[in-house]
């Protein structure tokens, strides 16, 4: 093989376009739309909204995380309340409750899908309550496309009346029962940052239950504006809203989503298929035919007591010499300097999924010869 200086990167999630982007970016500049509204805005809402089974509403916003933030909002997360969050997941997740000035309550995972745990969850619930406090919202995560244990989930929710803020940043494509993930919360987050399944650039949009939430959605993502002819204001708004040129790229993006789902899926049988060769590699694959994950990234888990001592930091390192992109699977919220001292639930489920797990090269843009590369490399790894 050649020397890596010589090697093409292999990115673990780039962006894909599918060619008709620009033709929306275009007449977006044709007709001067070069605004935070306009027919983009509007076509990409829709086609969303149609996406995802045309039951709820969609307001398209500057990022996932924003999304997040004005879901808290409309729930009225304000100074002091407490709001649970999977801790297992990316910041973005759980930064928005400390811009309220609320205390991030996580909860562990389990194993079967990398998720919330049900029954940490519910311990959780019981301990904030004794304590004094009923948790304002509850941020269950699909992580890396993988529905979570979405009935138990809501179950534990209702019994409490807690209001579920379903972070589905890393799912659109992925369904739970045939339903789509996006749809099961009180709210829903979408990220269409670089990285994402679909990518506006940067961007996000916010699954609301009906138009006056979303009409409500709108108003705090461009200033919180009265009906006024003046510029007047009674809340406090925020500057969130999508430009007409970013959802250009979305709605070209639309066009090719179900592609890019099923060539992330088929990467995930790529590396199925590689480790089933190699004892003590597990790929993160759903556990019944209730879950369809779009597979965004393609994760394992390296246990060095069956593969002979190697362990993913070893295989990162080798695939990194071979100009191979992986990373370490998301540390955990609890385990963050940043929220150092936040109250955490469960065991250690998803500390040993970040000390054991790796994510792979997964993007709908990879050629047969980057699956020779990655393949030949964990080859070498393991077969030594
Ligand atoms: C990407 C992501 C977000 C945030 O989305 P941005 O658009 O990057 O702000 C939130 N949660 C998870 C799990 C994500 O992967």
């Amino acid at each position: 093989m050649s020397t890596t200086t010589e090697l093409s990167k292999i990115w673990l999630s780039s962006p894909h376009m599918g060619g008709q982007e620009q033709t929306f970016v275009n007449a977006a500049f044709a007709e001067n739309w070069i605004a935070p509204l306009g027919p983009n805005v509007n076509g990409f809402e829709e086609d969303l909204k149609q996406y995802i089974g045309n039951e709820k509403e969609v307001a398209v916003l500057s990022s996932g995380t924003a999304a997040i933030h004005l879901a808290l909002v409309q729930l009225d997360v304000s100074k002091g309340d407490e709001v649970i969050c999977q801790s297992f997941t990316f910041c973005g997740s759980a930064n928005p409750i400390l811009y309220q000035g609320a205390t991030p309550i996580f909860v562990d995972s389990e194993p079967s899908t990398w998720n919330i745990c049900p029954k940490a969850l519910e311990t959780a619930i019981l301990d904030r309550i004794s304590k004094g406090k009923t948790p304002k919202a509850i941020i269950p995560v699909h992580l890396y496309g993988m529905p979570y244990l979405v009935d138990e989930v809501a179950t534990v929710a209702k019994k409490y009346n807690i209001p579920i803020i379903e972070d589905a940043a890393e799912s659109l494509g992925s369904t739970y029962k045939s339903k789509s993930c996006g749809t099961f919360g009180d709210f829903a987050a979408l990220s269409f940052n670089g990285n994402k399944i679909i990518t506006t650039s940067g961007g996000g949009a916010l699954v609301c239950k009906d138009k006056t939430s979303k009409e409500k959605t709108v108003f705090f993502s461009t200033q919180a504006r009265d009906n006024a002819p003046h510029y007047q204001h009674s809340e406090v708004g925020f500057n969130y809203r999508m430009s007409n040129i970013s959802a250009g790229i979305g709605r070209g993006q639309m066009l090719v989503l179900d592609d890019h789902v099923a060539l992330r899926r088929q990467m995930h049988q790529f590396y199925k298929d590689i480790f089933n060769e190699i004892d003590g590699v597990d790929v993160l694959s759903e556990p019944s035919q209730d879950f369809f994950s779009n597979h965004w990234l393609s994760t394992i888990l390296v246990d060095p007591k069956l593969t002979k001592g190697i362990d993913r930091e070893q295989l990162r390192l080798h695939l990194d010499t071979y100009n191979i992109e992986s990373r370490p699977l998301w540390k955990p919220m609890h385990l963050q300097p940043v929220f150092a001292g936040m109250p955490f639930y469960g065991g250690k489920v998803a500390e040993e999924l970040f000390a054991k797990g790796l994510c792979l090269p997964s993007g709908s843009n990879l050629l047969d010869e980057d699956r020779d590369r990655i393949k030949s490399a964990i080859f070498e790894v393991f077969k030594n």
